[in-house]
């Protein structure tokens, strides 16, 4: 059975048995009450038409008693005029007395029924009454006929009929009264039947137009309620085959309006639930394609990671993210780069590279050192990033690659913050963010391995230091840096003397001790920014950015200083040699733009003063001779040879 013959029956049913129940209840009591209302009618008939006899037999007396008394001739036309009136309908004078009696019966015609003394005659055809005085008696009698009848009835409002001695039963509808003292007369008084077939008729009509109503109203009910929800179930299945246009029409601002006004609030929601996922997918397809694009044309970091960055944050829907990368000079966390950082966090590029993290400590250090993602609510670290949810990662190289890479363990953390949403980060997102820090790890690992190759190739395996390549290319660079912003930059070409005694005497092995040892000093005696190079056998060079001819010779006088003066210590081959070996070194120094206007230029330059340094006696160094040779006083004079003594930095030291 549908929904809609379910509800129609349910409601025929509530509206039907009562009606049919009250019907049946104001029926029988119809019946009832008219039945009361008939009895009380005769009884009240009775009385009224028993009254109306008596009244009638003292009518009768008084006629008798009137014509009784009138002297013996005038009684005929006192009797007729008593006739004419009415008041009697025939009079009868006769000369018996009756003894003992105020009427005799033998005086009254037969049928005739005497109110004093009724006999109970069967066939009444006149009710009498007898007066008796001078020898005759009187009988005044008043004929039953129908008019009698009715106007007896009509006083009690009821049929009056004369009724037989042995009459019928009382019906519902009419009484007998029996001949009696006081009742001279068998009665039997009746009203007409009440009639309740009319009502029952009327009844009966309310029934089936209730009826009727009900089974309409049923249908309109049924068909309004069940109608809006055969459209939501059209609707939904719809919905349910992919049709997110769907709407619902809303019938009436009742539940079903309101159900159906939620249902097209819930498809428009859905509808744009989808289009933010089409567009999210859209997004992560284009981001993923950048990606690809990214990591296989370059090994720029700096580009690789936002990259990767911006898609894991696409494909989590997170809002900020950030990268950071272990420092493998000092261990600790280097953010790399961010996105969508707020607080403290939301720096510019250059700034936020400056920021440092410790591992083992907070969210990203503890990531960091124990290379086991995290996830939570509210970041409690400090120093991090402030979140209602994050998700950290490690950066962790290629397994296969895990063992070459030169800086084993986590290479960073990849950090997501605050789904959009505010969910936290699950199961799902780990996963995908997992898969992002694997690019970063392969990208990172690449890099480093770039990096390390890019290094080897550029430096000098004895001494560390770069080698003539790296040499040509960073002074190639330095002198245009120069000179494009009109600083100064100062070469030092050095040569350890006697360099050849040292490998005869010692052995090549120490040589290399002194080489490498050399070399130690070198980069102790420097400040950063400074470059130091092998140029080849016992040849180094040094760049002095932003460092004039006096600053030069400071550095040169330092590292001759640091030369000489502490003899290198070595395994001696042969015994009776001594375990230090003494060495010094020559310095050429050259100025640009002051000597050459290109690093060639400066080189030779530098190479010149060197060969002049030799030629002094070693042990000292020399300024190239140049255009500088006519710079105002103050300014360093590049011939001058320094034979020892208290001098001025310009000066170098002779033997
Ligand atoms: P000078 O004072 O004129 O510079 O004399 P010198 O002996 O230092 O100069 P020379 O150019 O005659 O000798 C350079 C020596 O340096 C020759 C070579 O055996 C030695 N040498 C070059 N490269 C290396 C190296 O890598 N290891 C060692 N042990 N010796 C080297
Ligand atoms: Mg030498
Ligand atoms: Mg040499």
């Amino acid at each position: 059975m549908t929904l809609r013959g379910r509800l129609t029956s349910a409601f025929l049913v509530v509206v039907l048995g009562p009606v049919l129940l009250g019907s049946i209840f104001v029926a029988l009591t119809v019946g009832a009450v008219s039945r009361e209302r008939t009895a009380e009618r005769l009884d009240h008939a009775a009385t009224t038409v028993s009254a109306a006899v008596g009244a009638l037999c003292r009518q009768l007396q008084a006629v008798a008693d009137a014509v009784a008394v009138v002297p013996g001739e005038s009684r005929s036309p006192v009797a007729d005029q008593l006739i004419a009136r009415g008041l009697t309908t025939d009079v009868q004078v006769s000369e018996a007395v009756p003894a003992g009696r105020s009427g005799g019966d033998a005086s009254g015609r037969e049928g005739w029924e005497d109110c004093a003394a009724p006999r109970g005659n069967t066939e009444v055809t006149a009710l009498s009454a007898s007066a008796y005085a001078s020898e005759v008696t009187v009988i005044a009698a008043q004929r039953i006929d129908p008019a009698l009848l009715d106007r007896l009835g009509e006083a009690g409002g009821v049929t009056v009929a004369l009724s037989p001695a042995t009459p019928g039963p009382d019906g519902p509808a009419s009484v007998h009264l029996d001949a009696g003292p006081g009742r001279p007369l068998p009665l039997t008084l009746s009203v007409p039947a009440a009639d309740p077939t009319l009502w029952y008729a009327i009844l009966l009509l309310i029934v089936l137009a209730t009826a009727i109503a009900a089974v309409l109203a049923a249908r309109w009910l049924a068909r309004s309620t069940t109608r809006p929800l055969g459209d939501l179930a059209w609707a939904a299945d719809r919905v349910a085959n992919g049709d997110l246009d769907t709407r619902v029409p809303i019938p009436r601002p009742d539940e079903l309006g309101r159900l159906a006004g939620t249902f097209n609030r819930m498809t428009r929601e859905l509808q744009s639930y989808v289009q933010a996922l089409t567009a999210s997918r859209d997004q992560l397809r284009r981001h993923l394609a950048i990606l690809g694009d990214t990591l296989s044309s370059t090994h720029d970091l700096d580009r690789i990671l936002p990259v990767i960055l911006r898609t894991a944050m696409t494909a989590t829907g997170a809002r900020a993210g950030l990268i950071l990368l272990t420092d493998p000079s000092d261990g600790r966390l280097a953010a790399r780069c961010g996105a969508g950082l707020t607080g403290d966090w939301d720096l510019a590029d250059a700034d936020l590279t400056k920021r440092r993290l410790m591992p083992g400590r907070g969210v990203l250090g503890t990531v960091a050192s124990t290379g086991s993602p995290l996830r939570g609510t509210n970041s409690a670290a400090l120093d991090e990033p402030r979140c209602e949810s994050y998700l950290a990662v490690p950066i962790c190289a290629p397994p296969d690659d895990a063992e070459t890479d030169p800086d084993p363990g986590a290479l960073g953390v990849l950090a997501l913050y605050d789904r959009l949403g505010a969910q936290a980060f699950d199961d799902g997102d780990l996963r995908t963010v997992r898969t992002f820090a694997g690019q970063a790890g392969v990208a990172v690992h690449n890099v480093r391995v770039h990096e390390e190759a890019q290094r080897l190739s550029l430096t000098d395996p004895l001494t560390g230091l770069w080698n003539y390549r790296y040499l040509r290319e960073v002074l190639r660079r330095e002198v245009e840096r120069a000179s494009r912003f009109g600083r100064m930059l100062t070469v030092l070409v050095l040569d350890l003397d006697h360099f050849k005694e040292v490998n005869d005497t010692y052995g090549h092995t120490a040589g290399d001790q002194v080489l490498s040892e050399f070399a130690r000093r070198i980069r102790i005696g420097l400040r950063e920014v400074d470059v130091a190079f092998r140029q080849g056998g016992e040849e180094f060079v040094v760049l002095l950015p932003e460092t004039d001819a006096y600053g030069g010779a400071i550095v040169a006088e330092r590292l001759g200083s640091a030369v000489r003066e502490w003899p290198v210590p070595v395994d001696p081959r042969r015994p009776g040699l001594d375990d230090r070996i003494p060495i010094s070194v020559s310095i050429g120094i050259a100025v640009f733009p002051e000597h050459g206007s290109t690093a060639q230029e400066v080189l030779d330059a530098a190479d010149e003063a060197l060969y002049a340094a030799k030629n002094a006696g070693r042990d000292t160094y020399r300024l190239a001779e140049g255009v500088s040779r006519g710079v105002p006083e103050g300014h360093f004079d590049s011939t001058a040879a320094v034979t020892g003594g208290p001098q001025p930095p310009r000066h170098g030291r002779g033997r």
